[in-house]
């Protein structure tokens, strides 16, 4: 199997997106957290406004209890699992939301003095809510952070606008610059992975599937087969015909180029939607998705034919196919089925397809 490393910068656009939302679905349990925790913290600020006005602060109550409605919003997104851009998008406006009520709460207080250090904390909060987040969006939504304090300071008038601005500037800074790193380190991790886990379901002489791949096919108890839409499907068991003469003939790399040869003809028989899974030596099993038994002794005359007449470069091949239909339950017990049928093409003169009906 060829074996491509996929660096960062040459990621095409639907691989990004595919990483960024593998990035969400791994951190977005803690993003809904973050929210919440932000939002409930942001809740209590409240008794601190009952402290200043030192009696019970009814001026500030909506302010504050405000949040609790795009929360909701949020949740609700959240249970439709929409896609990261969405949920990113909406945790970063979550987080403005609270930054924007705090504005509120703090224009009706009667003493701001502490509002400055208020929107330290923010920082925090946006350190928690972007590991779900591209960077890009951490970029907008964190610098939004000095635009809000400075929209802010027109009905607010901060004691000391210039020190905020201090303090928060280079925050802002070192996590945009801190996201930046941990994306690339997340992404080394996730191309890795992937290279993993392709190397881990795909035989690496003929760079079809090995039998791992039955285990994302399958449930891992019943063995039946995860298919959507009870939709038909047949499997068929190909197998070389007097593979070992080839080894024998002409050595043992020349049978090795043959079989790559073969699965490379069966895998173009059909389409990508199937599944060609080497399942030991010269023996390969199609899972065809979709098709009925009808369809799929047409497809397995097809391959046989194709390889038949297929030039591997060292000697003529032919194989023998045994079909038989997915019946639902533990699909080894089709593979059984489409061995007997292969036994009988073996017995019969090899070099064709026979059918068993079950
Ligand atoms: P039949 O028509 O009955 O299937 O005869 P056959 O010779 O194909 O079957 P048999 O099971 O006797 O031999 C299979 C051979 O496949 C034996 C083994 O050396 C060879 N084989 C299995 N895996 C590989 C491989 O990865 N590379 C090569 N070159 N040969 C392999
Ligand atoms: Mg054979
Ligand atoms: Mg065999």
């Amino acid at each position: 199997m060829e074996q491509k490393v996929t660096k960062a910068k040459h990621l095409s656009t639907e691989q990004r997106v595919k990483f960024y939302q593998s990035q969400y679905d791994y951190y977005k349990s803690f993003n809904r957290g973050v929210l919440i925790i932000a939002t409930v913290a942001y809740l209590t600020f409240f008794f601190t406004d009952c402290g200043i006005f030192g009696r019970f602060a009814h001026e500030t109550l909506l302010s504050r209890l405000i949040v609790i409605i795009p929360l909701l919003a949020f949740f609700y997104l959240y249970k439709q699992d929409k896609s990261y851009k969405v949920m990113v998008t909406a945790s970063y406006l979550m987080v403005h939301i609270i930054i924007w009520c705090t504005d509120w709460a703090t224009y009706l207080l009667p003493d701001r003095e502490y509002a400055g250090e208020g929107m330290i904390i923010m920082n925090l909060i946006f350190v928690c809510a972007g590991f779900c987040a591209p960077f890009k969006y951490c970029l907008i939504a964190h610098c939004g952070l000095i635009v809000d304090i400075l929209i802010a300071n027109i009905f607010i008038q901060y004691d000391n606008v210039a020190m905020m601005l201090m303090f928060n500037i280079p925050c802002v800074v070192a996590v945009c610059v801190m996201h930046y790193t941990m994306e690339k380190v997340y992404l080394d991790h996730y191309l890795v992975t992937e290279q993993l886990e392709t190397l881990v379901v795909h035989d690496q002489l003929t760079g079809v599937y090995n039998r791992n791949k039955f285990k994302s096919l399958s449930d891992p108890v019943t063995q039946e087969l995860i298919i959507p839409n009870d939709i038909a499907v047949t499997f068929l068991i190909v197998d070389l015909d007097f593979f070992k003469k080839v080894n024998d003939q002409y050595g043992h790399e020349a049978g090795d180029r043959v079989l790559k040869a073969a699965a490379q003809v069966m895998s173009q028989s059909v389409r990508a939607s199937d599944y060609v899974i080497r399942w030991g030596g010269e023996e390969f099993i199609v899972a065809l998705m979709g098709c009925d038994l009808e369809i799929g002794v047409s497809i397995a005359e097809k391959m046989r034919v194709n390889i038949e007449n297929s030039d591997n470069k060292v000697c003529p091949i032919t194989a023998s196919i045994g079909v038989a239909a997915y019946q639902g339950g533990n699909y080894h017990d089709t593979i059984k089925c489409a061995d007997e049928a292969l036994y009988r093409a073996k017995t019969e003169g090899r070099n064709r397809v026979v059918v068993n009906e079950g």
